[in-house]
């Protein structure tokens, strides 16, 4: 593709940007964690098995546990009927053992008795034709031939005694948390969640909830942002409107520090930044970034002195609503990602065919809002129509951003198209 615009030197990639926020971000501290609330959060111990999973050889199968060499020559036309001398359930112990000649009833998931080597299932023997008759159940004819250790599932099959079952770093999905609790663990260590404190900055700003004002919006960016934060698995805490002053911005700031990680938005371009530098500037190291990106070019980041001198990484969104979403996907999530112990910091791309058109007249990477759809084996993507970075119900009509790289001017209909996954579950993606 041909370079068609220059390159601003002062501009960073989006690489370069989430490179700097990375190398100042902390991975935090370990935390025991009752079970459940570590769902999503990543493992800081080895979980290893104190004991075997199944703590026992079990039944697989209703039926009757036997030995096999008593059934070796049974045929439908050859039953053989052994002496039933007991029953198990799943949570007794046996009591006795099996002895040639006899079987024991067996239900799913109970401990095989000793001596038995073979579970033979209900549909083998004449049980039900007993119970039909009303016969006794005291005998049972074998009616058809089972391998030998047929219907046993081995002690320690799952997991063995002082195996490492889930290492360090491991996210916790539902199925870890069940693998834990098959261990026997009531808590777990993992990395706490970072509490992210959220700051709209603005004079033109109200809260919802509040009747609407002549000159004022309302402040969107403090939810979305707080609900991707809360989705990706950190805590938000929303703190109070600041207003275009310094007195207003420096209170609110403070209480920002008490968090793990502070993300403000608006501010931040050009011109209007002086203020938030100064403020900033007193409570640690801030930048100015362009980052060579549509929507979302202005960006701040810094390092804060928290309470205790702790560092609190600071990220500085842009005030458009389209541009704080977009700013924090790409550069806020990773850094979010990375505080709670992940390594794998990208969401899904996956490659589709552009159903109409993404123009790129400056030479940023473009993130167009976009709406993918499965159609056989292949994902379509269609934009969410005008590309404004305040049109926030375009960011609310899509599921993906598509992506036109920096040095591509425009991509049509039928080209091929990478599109960063934003939702997967959404109807439209199946
Ligand atoms: P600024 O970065 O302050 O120049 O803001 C850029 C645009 O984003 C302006 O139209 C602001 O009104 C708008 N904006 C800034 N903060 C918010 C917010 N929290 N919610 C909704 N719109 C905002
Ligand atoms: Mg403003």
């Amino acid at each position: 593709m041909a370079h068609q615009h220059p390159r601003a030197p002062d501009m960073l990639s989006v690489e370069e940007a989430r490179e700097k926020i990375l190398a100042l971000v902390p991975v935090l501290e370990a935390q025991e964690t009752p079970l459940l609330d570590a769902l999503g959060l990543t493992l800081a111990q080895d979980a290893v098995a104190a004991f075997d999973i199944p703590p026992w050889d079990n039944s697989a199968m209703d039926g009757y546990a036997l030995l096999h060499r008593d059934i070796q020559r049974v045929s439908p036309e050859q039953p053989v009927t052994l002496k039933v001398i007991g029953h198990l359930a799943a949570g007794q112990t046996p009591r006795q053992p099996v002895v040639s000649g006899a079987a024991i009833r067996i239900m799913t998931g109970a401990p095989i008795p000793p001596g038995a080597d073979t579970v033979v299932p209900f549909e083998e023997t004449d049980e039900l034709a007993r119970k039909a008759s009303g016969r006794s159940l005291d005998h049972i004819a074998i009616l058809s031939q089972t391998s030998k250790g047929a219907n046993v599932r081995p002690r320690g099959e799952d997991a063995a005694r002082g195996s490492l079952v889930l290492p360090r770093a491991t996210v916790l999905r539902p199925s870890e948390l069940g693998v834990l609790a098959s261990l026997g663990y009531a808590t777990v260590k993992v990395i706490r969640r970072p509490v992210v404190a959220i700051l709209s900055t603005g004079d033109e700003l109200q809260s919802p909830g509040q009747p609407p004002m002549a000159g004022k919006i309302y402040d969107s960016n403090s939810y979305s942002i707080a609900g991707l934060v809360k989705r990706y698995g950190g805590v938000p805490r929303l703190l109070d409107i600041a207003r275009d002053n310094l007195p207003s911005m420096n209170a609110m700031l403070a209480q920002g520090l008490a968090a793990d990680m502070l993300i403000t938005s608006a501010g931040v371009s050009k011109g209007d930044y002086d203020m938030v530098k100064d403020v900033l500037a007193e409570h640690g190291e801030i930048a100015f970034w362009s980052v060579r990106m549509r929507p979302a070019k202005p960006l701040a980041f810094g390092v804060l002195r928290g309470n205790g001198g702790r560092p609190v990484p600071h990220l500085g969104l842009p005030g458009n609503p389209v541009s704080a979403m977009v700013a924090f996907e790409e550069l806020g999530r990773p850094a979010l990602l990375k505080m709670m112990g992940r390594t794998q910091l990208d969401k899904p791309t996956v490659e589709a065919v552009l159903e109409d058109a993404i123009v790129n007249h400056d030479g940023r990477r473009v993130y167009a809002r976009a709406f993918v759809t499965k159609r056989g084996a292949t994902y379509y993507a269609r934009t969410t129509g005008p590309q404004g970075s305040n049109l926030l119900t375009s960011m609310a009509r899509a599921n993906g951003l598509a992506i036109c790289p920096e040095d591509v001017p425009q991509l049509g209909p039928g080209e091929r198209v990478q599109v960063r996954m934003l939702d997967w579950d959404e109807e439209g993606v199946y």
